[in-house]
């Protein structure tokens, strides 16, 4: 039998490797140049992307954190959620989507999802606007931009704030303008082990918005404020800090950022790898009984982050039997996501129906995500492409 095929690798280059070597022999590990440099090269990439300082926006500014859940707390954090107000999100994500707004004591508020793309529904997110609601959360699902176009305008028109969970989407664009860039409050990327692009742990805040990015820059590390630090730099000395408020140690250090800065340069590379093996993925299962995923509109980008294959009620096998059957022949799969309306705890504390997310729901029970990372090679997809050939022919 052949060795097991994992559901996801991260593709380590020797430049990571002695970047890291050369932060360890620096002598500085925490936080420091190489984490600078790594904000600075995102930020670049971001605004020389589509909708960017061009259009005459405010630049992109990024901050680097210890992972986007921390940067997801800092951005809500930033924009003032805080106890009694209400926070739309997903059902259909990961548990960090809504834990950071119970960090901050509000709620989140559960809608239902669109059957093709599997992203938020923007006419439930409508429905779901009460006199508490103080801002969206869309994430871009498996590297799929959300709807933002009417996500944005019903924030507008509202009066509520977007921060995006972009934790699939580095690089992903939609309508020609890059997930970071568009015009929302706060985009916030992953760097875990298993996403686009990685630093083990870690994560990236992105903003337009100057005031926001000060915020979460001092709540970053502790609420100590550099500016009054920087003001007194020239009169007090270097031990000189001051403490505005109880803040976080959500910082990332320099041996991640020495990683990160070299596999930013590669983002589109692993990209277009991804894509090339969806591409292949989708002509071998075109006829099979699944629901492929759905790709970009035109003047988009699909980061593909995550191949998700539905079984569609043709199929006779359940999802479980399914995924036996791929581990049967050594192949790696997962599932994105058990919804949170099914997780105990989000269930409980809100009351959530499994009848009130049928879309999520279906799709949690038929769906497979399937090994895609930018490392397999063509053996190994041909691999996968047999396993499910065979499983559901
Ligand atoms: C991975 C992920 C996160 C959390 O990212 P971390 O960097 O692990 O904190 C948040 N939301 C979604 C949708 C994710 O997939």
């Amino acid at each position: 039998m052949q060795p097991f095929l994992p559901f996801a690798l991260p593709e380590i280059g020797e430049e990571e490797i002695q970047e890291v070597a050369n932060c360890l022999r620096s002598g500085w590990l925490t936080t420091g140049p190489k984490t600078r440099q790594f904000e600075t090269d995102f930020e670049a990439m971001l605004n020389a992307a589509g909708g960017g300082v061009a259009q005459g926006n405010q630049p992109v500014q990024a901050i680097a954190v210890n992972s986007a859940t921390a940067g997801l707390h800092l951005a809500l954090e930033a924009i003032g959620i805080g106890p009694g107000d209400e926070v739309i999100v997903p059902t259909h994500t990961f548990t960090a989507t809504a834990e950071v707004v119970r960090y901050l004591g509000a709620d989140p508020v559960f809608v239902d999802v669109l059957p093709g793309s599997l992203n938020i529904n923007p006419a439930l997110v409508r429905a779901a606007i009460t006199s508490r609601t103080k801002a969206i959360m869309p994430v871009h699902f498996a590297g799929l931009a959300a709807d933002m176009a009417e996500i944005i305008a019903i924030a507008k028109q509202h009066g509520l704030k977007v921060v995006e969970d972009a934790a699939h989407a580095l690089p992903c664009t939609v309508n020609g303008i890059a997930v970071g860039n568009l015009q929302t409050d706060a985009a916030v990327f992953s760097f875990y082990a298993n996403k686009t692009i990685t630093t083990g742990e870690g994560g990236m805040v992105v903003s337009r918005n100057p005031e926001l990015i000060k915020r979460c820059k001092t709540m970053r590390l502790h609420g100590i404020n550099r500016d009054v630090f920087d003001r007194f730099t020239s009169k007090a000395p270097s031990w000189y800090y001051e403490v505005v408020a109880p803040g976080f140690k959500y910082n990332l250090t320099d041996l991640a950022s020495a990683i990160g800065i070299h596999q930013l340069k590669k983002a589109e590379l692993f990209r277009a790898k991804r894509q090339a093996i969806v591409d292949q993925y989708n002509a071998a299962f075109e006829n099979l009984p699944v629901i492929l995923p759905q790709g970009a509109v035109a003047d988009g980008l699909h980061s593909w982050h995550l191949y998700v294959l539905r079984l569609s009620d043709a199929c006779l096998l359940s999802r479980d039997q399914f995924v036996e059957a791929l581990y049967a022949q050594g192949i790696g799969c997962s599932v994105h996501y058990i919804p949170l309306h099914l997780q105990p705890y989000w269930q409980d504390t809100y009351k959530l129906s499994k009848n009130s997310f049928p879309v999520s729901q279906k799709a949690y029970e038929r769906m497979v995500s399937i090994p895609l990372y930018s490392k397999m090679t063509q053996a190994e997809v041909d691999r996968v492409v047999s396993a499910v050939q065979q499983t559901l022919a």
